[in-house]
């Protein structure tokens, strides 16, 4: 099918995909039940291409919160010991069901959010990709280890915690959330889960295709709304034993405090600053296009995204300049267009926001190029690629997290200013170098202050490794064993193999 084709079929899925969203507010779904929120509160969604009505949807409080965790708490002993290759097949058929939705899950993505379709086709194969990883591991997540002592057999079990909190952002929401609930649920954990405001659809179209794929009602509840109202009730709520959070690094603090009452376990996916350093030595053709996709690819509103470039002093006009050339070339435009790179930004206030440092880089005194404006774009949430170039690490446009298409171009001129400048920020949660030397490679790998490295690669997740980040960037990692961890408890269990000394006290 030709591109245009494709764009015609796709905004025909759109009108069709959508036109449940615009009749009757999208409810929560608690307990298996779509429910208006109690005081029939809600919100209006609205299109990030050009600002217009997509539909209503409810707005929850802590009353709706209250009975979403009392739906997940009265799940849970029933979920929790339901054996694991049973938990495993449910959560197969979920991936199943996802996959067969996969086209209506990435257009209503597309449309939510401002991704690029061909961005958003991926994301919900991998949603479906994250059910299975996670459900495979379902039937094993209660083993523990043996530790024994002369004396003593220990061993240790696990078993799922209770119910728990998933909060999630807008930026690929279903990605994002599957990467959440699908562990939490292969553990035996029941969820209550409270997406993002600016992109609520997909979240409602996962737990409806959980249930119909056989989840039992009350193992996955959605409560909508906003953070300081439904968000901040679920971190404060006693039933609720966990809280798993993906947003800005400020939301997550606010999170700590909330739950501190009712000592929340917590796992934090925040933000980020993420550097790419390129030496001279590098394959540069290879590293350009990394660089290029790491930022503008998914509107550059991804936490893993290389938002700061530094290269080596030798070849840095001719790196920069060849970015600057090569950003008049991405297509910005409607995100269903699948030849758009990138679409609109999620939300006026996200698209302020980010234009805001383009006056900023101006200011700082650092050069700003850009790429090519959409044509008669129907709304001005669309914003060209843009190089701030000449900028140096002590810059606003370096040290802060703009989450949009914009890259930061710093010069170094040896390893040790690479690597200094490269953890010269608040943040640490990936980091990209490109470089030809193998010594080179583990040395500085091994110094930066990140959760994830990427050597001589964009970021190519591998669901076993742990996905995570230090400083400002996160507590805790998710991914192959570390999220059950998360949503499990350990038990140790000591037995006396024999007679023992016990010391006696009365004599
Ligand atoms: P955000 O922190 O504003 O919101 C995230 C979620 O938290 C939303 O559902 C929101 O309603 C809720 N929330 C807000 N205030 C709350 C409160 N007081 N209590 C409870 N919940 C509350 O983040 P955002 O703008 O939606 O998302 C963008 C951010 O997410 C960026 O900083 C990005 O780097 C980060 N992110 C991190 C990762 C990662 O893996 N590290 C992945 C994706 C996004």
């Amino acid at each position: 099918m030709s591109e245009s084709a494709d764009f015609t079929s796709n905004m025909a899925a759109a009108e069709e995909f959508l036109t449940r969203f615009a009749g009757a507010p999208t409810n929560h779904l608690i307990n298996g039940e779509a429910a208006a929120s109690l005081d029939g509160a809600t919100f209006e969604n609205t299109s990030p291409i050009d600002s217009m009505r997509l539909g209503d949807v409810a707005a929850g409080d802590a009353a709706d919160i209250e009975r979403a965790a009392t739906a997940a708490a009265d799940a849970f002993p029933s979920w929790s010991s339901t054996p694991g290759v049973k938990r495993k097949a449910i959560l197969h058929d979920v991936a199943d069901l996802i996959e067969e939705r996969a086209k209506q899950i990435s257009v209503v993505e597309s449309i939510d959010t401002g991704q690029a379709i061909r961005f958003m086709s991926a994301a919900a194969i991998r949603g479906a990709a994250n059910f299975r990883f996670f459900a495979d591991q379902a039937p094993s997540a209660a083993d523990g280890q043996s530790l024994p002592t002369e004396t003593h057999l220990n061993y240790t079990t696990r078993h799922a915690l209770g119910p728990v909190g998933v909060i999630t952002p807008w930026n690929t929401p279903f990605m994002l959330s599957t990467w959440k609930i699908a562990p939490a649920l292969a553990s035996g954990c029941t969820v209550v889960h409270k997406p993002a405001e600016w992109s609520p659809f997909t979240a409602h179209l996962l737990a409806e295709t959980a249930l119909e794929a056989g989840l039992p009602p009350g193992v996955l509840n959605v409560v909508h709304g906003f953070g300081e109202t439904a968000g901040k009730s679920l971190t404060e709520h006693e039933k609720i034993k966990a809280i798993a959070f993906v947003g800005e690094s400020t939301t997550g603090s606010l999170i700590q405090m909330q739950g501190a009452p009712t000592l929340k376990r917590v796992h934090f996916e925040l933000g980020g600053k993420n550097p790419v350093i390129v030496f001279d030595d590098a394959d540069l053709d290879r590293a350009m296009d990394a660089v290029m996709f790491m930022i503008y690819s998914l509107n550059g509103e991804r936490c893993t995204s290389s938002s700061r470039v530094l290269i080596h002093a030798s070849i840095y006009d001719e790196f920069t300049s060849e970015l600057a050339t090569r950003i008049k070339g991405i297509k910005v435009g409607h995100p269903l267009d699948p030849s758009t790179v990138i679409g609109p930004l999620v939300h006026p206030n996200h698209c302020k926001k980010v234009r805001s440092y383009l006056e900023l880089a101006a200011a700082e005194g650092a050069v700003v190029h850009r790429g090519t404006d959409m044509v008669d774009p129907p709304s001005n949430n669309f914003v060209a690629p843009a190089l701030f170039s000449n900028a140096t690490n002590d810059m606003g446009i370096a040290q802060e997290e703009i989450f949009g298409p914009v890259l930061t171009a710093i010069r170094f001129d040896d390893e040790d200013e690479a690597v200094a400048i490269a953890n010269d920020v608040d943040y640490g949660l990936a980091g990209y170098l490109w470089t030809g030397d193998v010594g080179r490679a583990h040395r500085v790998s091994q110094r930066l202050e990140a959760g994830m490295v990427w050597v001589n690669s964009q970021n190519v997740r591998h669901l076993p490794t742990p996905f995570g980040g230090t400083k400002s960037s996160g507590i805790g990692r998710d991914g192959g064993d570390w999220s059950f961890d998360f949503y499990m408890e350990t038990k140790n269990i000591s037995i006396a193999l024999g007679n023992h000394p016990i010391s006696k006290l009365d004599s």
